[in-house]
């Protein structure tokens, strides 16, 4: 199956639709898109006070975006901390890491307390590097990592990795407790029910075509609020006036069929670790709880004009190489059929850097820019919202949260076409060739062809 919004879908069957907005109506806060950031910012908002009328609006239905069709690794990657170490200080960035070491567990606390079964299992993330330049890679990785406060990963040499899961050429591997595997739709259907229980109210079919200051604008009618929060991540470009904020990158994945116990057996992986490697344009995967390998990466990574979508069909010539990846990885499942593919848009600043974001002057807000990294960042994105809402409407004062050093972040636009396009095609061709050459010429030096690209497309 071909598209479909995503395998997690096809496995759990796509959710009933709820009524669109009616006509024009009146919110204390309202709320534009329906993925983890919408929800779970309605969530914190209504736990913390009840009395807010909170409206979402979701043009499809809660789940459409990338929220439905990720990889399912709730981990405590952030993007752009690096930079926010450089902008901010060391000490800043230990605090947005911790921030996000606690939100994987955040997550799974409150899915448990709230009844959502979205087949969580927290056994951590391992990234194994399969060339002497990743390994170089996983290594500096590895002590980065330390020095942002992590202390409870491990390094693991070839054996040691083999005895977790054997991957094809492994020479190392680096785990960290802070990941859990989880089906991402299961996530946000129950989450947005969750939502819908406390009172907040759900208007789905309903795109948002503008956002000003107090209005949300829809073909259906206008809802008026003191606050309009943008949680649009990968289709944010199709809003008025956001053409350039954030480039809508694609990912794709793979699911194969269920696996036997002897495949099983061959490959390890019993403690379901989410899986990765260090390659330019790398891959991710995870062991689904109904015994598939669910596999991603990098495809077509952006359409001209920031086009977005098309209910997640996937070009041949991706599945195929993903497909590769899979053998790559694992030689005896050679023979194993793939039965699902799928695409979704991540949304990407020009500088890599994730953002939450209220300006107190317009009561406008938004968080996003996650770029791969959003499934455990929406949640922590979410209860900052949350703080500043607060703060702002007097409710409450600056918190740990409000302090954190990516809040009001500010970047300039991506380039208008054909430069954004050019831009990133020719950055992912370069970390394809990259990975290629270090593959076939192994060398322990990272290939410069792929730091180029890093420094062309602003990401170091
Ligand atoms: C294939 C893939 C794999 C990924 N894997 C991982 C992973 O394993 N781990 C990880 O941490 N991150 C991963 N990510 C990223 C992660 O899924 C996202 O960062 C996260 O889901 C973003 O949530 P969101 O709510 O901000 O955006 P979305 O989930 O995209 O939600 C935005 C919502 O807004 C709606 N919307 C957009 N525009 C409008 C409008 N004008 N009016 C009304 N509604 C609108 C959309 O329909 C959508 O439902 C992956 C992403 C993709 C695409």
């Amino acid at each position: 199956m071909n598209g479909g919004i995503s395998f997690w879908y096809a496995d759990d069957g796509l959710p009933a639709v709820r009524e669109p907005l009616p006509g024009d109506a009146t919110a204390d806060v309202v709320i534009v898109g329906g993925g983890y950031t919408g929800l779970w910012t309605a969530y914190y908002l209504k736990k913390s006070a009840p009395f807010l009328r909170i409206t979402v609006l979701e043009q499809k239905f809660c789940g459409y975006g990338a929220s439905g069709r990720n990889g399912g690794w709730l981990y405590n990657g952030i993007a752009g901390r690096d930079r926010y170490a450089k902008l901010h200080g060391h000490e800043a960035a230990v605090r947005l890491q911790r921030a996000m070491n606690d939100t994987v567990d955040e997550v799974i606390a409150v899915a448990e307390a709230e009844g959502v079964d979205a087949d969580l299992h927290k056994g951590g993330v391992l990234e194994v590097a399969t060339s002497p330049a990743q390994l170089a890679r996983l290594r500096a990785f590895h002590e980065r990592e330390l020095a942002y406060g992590e202390k409870d990963r491990e390094l693991y040499g070839a054996r040691e990795t083999a005895e977790r899961i054997r991957v094809a050429d492994a020479v190392g591997s680096a785990w960290t407790p802070h990941g859990a595997r989880l089906n991402p739709a299961k996530l946000v259907k129950g989450l947005a029910a969750a939502v819908e229980a406390l009172g907040v109210v759900i208007h789905e079919m309903t795109p948002v075509t503008e956002i000003r200051p107090k209005h949300a604008v829809t073909p259906y009618g206008t809802v008026r609020a003191p606050y309009v929060l943008r949680c649009t991540e990968g289709f944010t470009a199709a809003l008025k006036g956001q053409k350039r904020t954030w480039l809508p990158m694609n990912s794709s994945m793979i699911a194969t069929e269920p696996l036997t116990e002897e495949q099983w057996e061959a490959i390890g992986w019993a403690g379901r670790e989410t899986l990765g490697d260090m390659a330019h344009a790398y891959m991710y995967a995870q062991r689904t709880a109904d015994g598939r390998i669910a596999l991603g990466g990098r495809g077509v990574p952006y359409r001209f004009g920031s086009r977005t979508d098309n209910d997640g069909r996937t070009q041949r010539a991706t599945v195929e190489a993903l497909r590769d990846v899979l053998v790559r990885f694992f030689p005896s499942l050679a023979g194993v059929a793939v039965t699902h593919a799928w695409s979704g848009v991540l949304g990407v600043p020009r500088d890599w850097c994730a953002t939450v974001t209220l300006d107190r002057a317009t009561g406008l807000g938004w968080a996003g820019g996650y770029v791969g990294s959003g499934v455990a960042t929406t949640n922590l994105a979410a209860r900052t919202l949350r703080d500043l809402v607060r703060q702002d409407s007097g409710q409450a004062g600056r918190t740990e949260l409000t302090e954190l050093p990516w809040v009001g972040h500010k970047v300039r636009r991506w380039e208008p076409e054909p430069f954004r396009w050019l831009g990133v095609h020719g950055m992912y061709a370069t970390y394809h060739t990259a990975d290629r050459r270090e593959r076939r010429h192994p060398a322990t030096e990272s290939s410069r062809l792929a730091k180029v690209a890093d420094r062309v497309a602003g990401r170091h």
